[in-house]
């Protein structure tokens, strides 16, 4: 399919980006405009599954990554108050594709930096879309640019990739992203400063399991730093170190150890897109892919890999469809009921994650029981996912 001006897309964040060198290795050029002035540190520590990891060799980027990252063979599930390990999922793909723990910046800044080297990407950093509407000739955007000034773009396709409070769905009068009730608090600590006992209970992706919440370490950063992430319901609870860990562990073990390392955490509540937003707007001048389409709750640590398999399918979907309501069309029925599948994959984990006393043992017993293959294998369906070619 040929686009006679470039596709323009909000939001230079995994999706934004991703789909945008997506479109590149495909011959089609885009414009992304994105608010902040540089892209700077977001959040912490981010998982990148196989699934996603495919999109990112297609694209050459996944040797930089490595560099960047932490390689995981099992992601371990332990008892938050004992310590006890409960299973080992073995998470290392068998066409040896990674599993990696990555700064979120670290990714961000690969991908930013392969998108200035692409020849058929603009990039407008510090331009914020305030408001959009339908013309005859595709949609006219409105943009107010960090010095306060003002500019109009046309364009015949837009992309949203603007985050779980997408600006374009605002403007497209669908029903905002609401509260999930959960908050997370986010952690870091300096390898170099932490225990000898730290640094090995944090050698691998550790979900602490408890009644009610859950915390997450992995190392990112090459190794140099470990994130931890707490993760419990948004009552009014103070968020200082030793108030969240009375509230998640006992003194003495690795989860108590890792919260009391990390000395500061950061909250940040968490919200979720409503299931049924619709994804192709304005007469199918706009869609929405990433947070801005799917935004979830994280139990399956996997909202950035959807964002970035829709890049890969969308740039697919534009260039072997015939127009663009067919390959937006093509791009829906294909995203919807795998990110269906993953919402209901994340909600099973909170379940499962959180159950309280005696559920949990009835949980534990299963999970000792299972071989670590068996937990592979019902976790096939989304690891072993490849891009479409
Ligand atoms: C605690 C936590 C842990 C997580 N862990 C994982 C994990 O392990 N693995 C995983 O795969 N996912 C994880 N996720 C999910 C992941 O972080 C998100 O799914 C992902 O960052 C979404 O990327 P995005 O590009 O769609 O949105 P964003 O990262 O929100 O990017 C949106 C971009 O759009 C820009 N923007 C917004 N409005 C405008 C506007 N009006 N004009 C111009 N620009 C605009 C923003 O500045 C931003 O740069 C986690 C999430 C949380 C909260």
């Amino acid at each position: 399919m040929q686009f006679d001006r470039p596709i323009l897309i909000v939001g230079a964040g995994i999706a934004g980006l991703t789909t945008a060198l997506s479109l590149a290795k495909r011959g089609i050029a885009s414009r992304i405009v994105e608010r902040a002035n540089a892209l700077e540190e977001v959040g912490a520590g981010l998982q990148l599954s196989p699934n996603a990891l495919r999109v990112m060799r297609d694209l050459g980027l996944l040797a930089s990554l490595e560099t960047a990252g932490v390689k995981a063979r099992n992601v371990l599930l332990k008892d938050a108050r004992s310590s006890r390990i409960l299973a080992r999922v073995p998470v290392e793909a068998s066409d040896g594709t990674p599993y990696l723990s990555i700064h979120r910046a670290d990714l961000q800044r690969v991908l930013y930096e392969a998108a200035q080297r692409e020849a058929a990407i603009q990039l407008d950093l510090g331009c914020e879309l305030t408001n959009l509407q339908p013309i005859d000739t595709g949609l006219l955007l409105a943009m107010r640019t960090t010095h306060s000034e003002t500019k109009s773009i046309e364009t015949d396709l837009l992309v949203a990739a603007d985050g779980v409070r997408s600006q374009v769905a605002a403007n497209a009068s669908l029903a905002p992203a609401k509260p999930s009730g959960m908050i997370a608090w986010r952690g870091r600590i300096e390898m170099g400063n932490a225990s000898s006992e730290i640094a090995t209970a944090t050698s691998s992706i550790t979900a602490f399991l408890d009644r009610d919440r859950h915390a997450v370490a992995y190392p990112i950063a090459a190794g140099r730093q470990i994130n931890l992430v707490l993760i419990e319901g948004d009552g009014a609870q103070p968020g200082e170190t030793s108030a969240l860990a009375s509230r998640f562990s006992p003194s003495g073990n690795d989860l108590s150890r890792l919260i009391h390392a990390s000395g500061s955490f950061t909250p940040w509540p968490l919200s979720v897109t409503p299931e049924d937003r619709p994804w192709r707007l304005f007469d199918d001048r706009a869609l929405l892919v990433g947070d801005a389409a799917h935004g979830m709750l994280p139990f399956a640590a996997q909202g950035a890999a959807m964002a970035i398999e829709d890049a890969a399918v969308l740039a697919h979907a534009l260039a072997v469809q015939p127009d663009r309501a067919s390959a937006i069309a093509a791009y829906e029925t294909t995203r919807r009921s795998r990110v269906d599948r993953v919402r209901r994959r994340a909600g099973f984990h909170r379940f499962v994650y959180h159950l309280p006393r005696p559920f949990s043992f009835g949980r534990d017993l299963v999970m000792a029981l299972s071989p670590a293959d068996r937990l592979r294998v019902s976790l096939a369906w989304l690891y072993d996912w490849t891009p479409p070619a």
